[in-house]
């Protein structure tokens, strides 16, 4: 194991040219106490915590969107890049873990939560490898109307250069790596990565352990599709899988599936809701998520945040 200062080229040495700067590319607007805000003050401000989740199988916490390392023959492979600011911290974590140069950046979707660090990963020889959507998205100007969320489109650099649509195999040595794109869900380009040999589905923001998900109706997400996600994934796993989400601690099978009940508990009171032609004002005010808040709205993203990205994917605003 290399000592924890050890550079793997994600950040550039102190005296160096300050480009880590420049790679924290995406610039945003978003109201100031909305759920971006708080989300990016919960990324520059939450300890981040390590966990070897299975022999050579890494999960970073609190940097932005869960990062997990995975050691191969040839360098590691790193699933989402993580928020910029943080990208030092991330390093070390990498250097006093597997002490492997990346070789392979996956993105699970197009979020600066989970692709700020990019452009770093880039210059540090890693090739990323995205679902097609992903590309497209980073690549042009966002802007999420039930968040109020305007992104800038990322530089070249920061691109996903390798893309596809169908399920492919990445073989690394220990692991012959399954990436999976998604139907349209958390957005039309999710993917999900699962690692047979060690039981591992890593499922970016399919999945929040704690807290609810964004639903990113810009991107053509659904709490339909999220629930169709999930219940597409459900079969491949067993209860030995370590099912890691996109933000909160690894966790299991049951806890999947307590997550995937609460979406559908939700989807039927807001469905009767509209069914019985209330406006959307008054569906926030019936507070349809009320009874799972306490377990599921401690996050940034709270009831009335996930309720109102519920019905902005539904088509109603
Ligand atoms: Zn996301």
């Amino acid at each position: 194991m290399l000592p924890q200062d050890t550079n793997l080229g994600l950040v550039p040495p102190a005296g160096a040219n300050d480009t880590a700067k420049d790679d924290s590319f995406a610039k945003h607007s978003f109201p100031p106490d909305g759920l971006v805000a708080l989300s990016r003050v919960a990324y520059q401000q939450t300890p981040l915590s390590t966990s070897e989740v299975r022999r050579g199988v890494f999960v970073f916490t609190g940097a932005g969107g869960n990062i997990t390392a995975i050691e191969g023959s040839l360098g590691c492979t790193v699933v989402d890049s993580g928020f910029s600011p943080r990208l030092a911290e991330i390093e070390r974590g990498l250097a006093a873990t597997l002490a492997q140069a990346p070789r392979w950046l996956i993105n699970t979707h197009w979020h600066f939560d989970h692709t700020d660090g990019n452009a770093a990963f880039a210059a540090a020889g890693a090739t990323i490898l995205a679902h097609a959507n992903c590309r497209v998205r980073l690549s042009r100007d966002q802007y999420v109307p039930s968040l109020s969320w305007g992104v800038s489109a990322a530089p070249r650099r920061a691109w996903p250069t390798l893309t596809f649509d169908r399920p492919i195999m990445l073989d690394i040595g220990a692991e012959q790596l399954r990436l999976l794109p998604q139907a349209p869900a958390h957005t039309d380009g999710d993917v999900a990565v699962f690692l047979p040999s060690s039981n591992v589905l890593v499922m970016g923001d399919l999945f929040t352990n704690g807290s609810y998900p964004v639903i990113d109706e810009s991107s053509g997400g659904s709490l339909r599709g999220m629930v169709e996600a999930v219940e597409e994934l459900l079969p491949m796993i067993d209860a030995n899988t370590v099912v890691v989400p996109g933000h909160g601690a690894a966790a299991d099978c049951t806890r999947l599936l307590g997550f995937r009940d609460m979406l559908r508990k939700i989807e039927d009171r807001i469905l009767a809701l509209v069914e019985a032609q209330l406006e959307t004002r008054e569906i926030m005010s019936a507070q349809p998520t009320a009874e799972f808040d306490p377990l599921w709205g401690r996050g940034y993203a709270t009831g009335m945040h996930f309720t109102r990205m519920v019905l902005a994917g539904m088509g109603l605003n």
